[in-house]
């Protein structure tokens, strides 16, 4: 097979040696598996062609965009096929507000290619290297959610190679719409060659707001009270103390006080950002927070998107949990997240899309040391269950990958499961796309694996 491979797609494009450990993992990097093979297909037919020799010969196969997923769902458990497509990266089309790309592309470039007045909403902060394919099959959010939604609102329609081997284009409809089944689908139901993505008018005027607060729970409140005062941010971003104290210390410093901050971004006409930027100062100063109102915002916007990796100050591992909350419960959730920091005796440092209530917990841990994976493992186990039982949702944009499989068990009812189930038998009944994640429960292949699958 991999000789029909290499005729497909040249042999530069498939790599068998110890450069294929580079697709052994991902952005979640407590689990790392081993693909028996990477294939980067050059454009669209080299793809379906792999992908349709991998299925004759029932070969499980994992589809990947740049690998950052942060919930493990591009790791090879069980040494499938990995077919990365960062090559498929074509625009095919701009046309009124509509894009059509390749899965391929970076996020970024989605607006870069687009029309001057207009611009792509969905904005991970992996957006320089994170692709169209795996937002799409995340339905990766962003700071911009708040406002204008999550991927889902942007994609129009979609070209998929099925596990059956065919390729079909799924547009939009009224009822059952079958675009909307591929997003947040995590690569199980096939390959997505194509999407035609909606584009938003740039808006005329922005302002940002910063709030600094004492305390997490008053930063907290603040959120809760600008939306009570009417007002829908472009953007509202917290983070933490930790977090400021780790950014400061990496290089996406950007000379932030050293306190809880909410970064507010707001858009629209003069008069609305005017008229919104009252509000939210108003609801600061009620809550004895401070307002700073930068002349250039644009460093503290990176130093927000750059939170994660800045991370690597303190370790070069940790969990990034990944749960929805309903935003008034953010106060509560805030201190409790403090006292299991405190009972496991781990840090947790908290940078999040607080506008929608989508709190990531970030939990370093010693990759050298067990002991320290598992205090990890152990505290966002209490996290995703206070917030399901708080009426949250356990993932707002990462995906469940293999790190969340058990807590959708616990948040779905049996039927939600089972309708996911059948849907996925449907498309997929051999299971030949990305087995064990998500929906598919294996057994454990290691102690991680143990005791990411079997809390209770
Ligand atoms: C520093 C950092 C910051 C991040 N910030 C955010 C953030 O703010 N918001 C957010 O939502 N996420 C964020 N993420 C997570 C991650 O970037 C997103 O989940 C992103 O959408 C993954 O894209 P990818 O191209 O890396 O996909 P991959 O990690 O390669 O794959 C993700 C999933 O998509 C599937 N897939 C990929 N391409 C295709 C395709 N063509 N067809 C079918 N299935 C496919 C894979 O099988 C897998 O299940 C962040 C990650 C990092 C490392």
């Amino acid at each position: 097979m991999e000789e029909e491979i290499r005729k497909i797609v040249g042999d530069k494009w498939v790599i068998t040696g110890e450069e294929k450990t580079l697709y052994a993992f991902d952005g979640f990097t407590a689990v790392v598996g081993n693909p028996s093979l990477v294939v980067l297909p050059g454009n669209e037919e080299e793809a379906i062609e792999v992908i349709r020799l991998l299925i004759s010969k029932e070969k499980k196969m994992i589809i990947r965009g740049s690998g950052t997923s942060l919930s493990g769902s591009t790791v090879p458990l069980k040494g499938e096929v990995v077919v990365s497509l960062t090559r498929l990266n074509k625009v095919y089309e701009v046309k009124g507000m509509e894009i059509e790309v390749g899965p391929g592309i970076a996020n970024i470039m989605v607006t870069k290619s687009s029309p001057q007045d207009l611009f792509f909403a969905p904005d991970p902060s992996s957006y320089v290297v994170s692709s169209i394919g795996g937002n799409i099959s995340h339905d990766a959010g962003g700071i911009h959610v708040v406002k204008y939604g999550p991927t889902f609102n942007s994609v129009i329609s979609l070209k998929v190679i099925l596990p059956n081997g065919n390729v079909e284009y799924f547009y939009p409809t009224p009822f059952l719409n079958p675009t909307s089944i591929f997003i947040g689908a995590e690569g199980t139901l096939g390959a997505i060659l194509r999407a035609r993505l909606r584009l938003f008018p740039k808006p005329k005027a922005k302002k940002t707001i910063i709030g600094v607060f004492p305390t997490v729970e008053k930063a907290s409140k603040a959120v809760v009270n600008i939306f009570k005062a009417g007002v829908i941010p472009s953007s509202l971003e917290m983070m933490d103390r930790n977090i400021v104290e780790i950014v400061e210390r990496s290089r996406f410093r950007a000379g932030l006080p050293r306190a809880n901050i909410l970064l507010v971004e707001l858009d629209g006409n003069e008069n609305e950002v005017k008229e919104s930027s009252e509000k939210v100062i108003n609801v600061i100063g009620k809550l004895e927070g401070e307002v700073l109102v930068p002349e250039d915002d644009e460093k503290y916007w990176l130093a927000r998107k750059g939170a994660f990796p800045a991370m690597g100050v303190v370790s070069p591992a940790y969990l990034t949990l990944d749960c929805n909350i309903p935003r008034k419960y953010l106060p509560e959730i805030m201190t409790e997240i403090e006292k299991i920091s405190k009972e496991k005796n781990v840090l947790i440092a908290n940078v999040f899309h607080a506008g929608d209530g989508n709190l990531h917990p970030l939990i370093p841990y010693d990759p050298n040391d067990p002991e320290s994976l598992k205090r990890a493992i152990e505290a966002s186990t209490e996290i995703f269950s206070l917030a399901i039982r708080m009426g949250g949702v356990p993932s707002g944009e990462h995906g469940i990958g293999i790190e969340k499989i058990k807590t959708l068990s616990k948040y779905y009812s049996e039927v939600d499961l089972k309708v996911m189930q059948r849907l996925r038998n449907t498309f997929d009944p051999k299971g030949l796309f990305n087995p064990c994640k998500f929906l598919e429960k294996c057994e454990p292949i290691n102690q991680v694996t143990r005791w990411l699958w079997e809390w209770d």
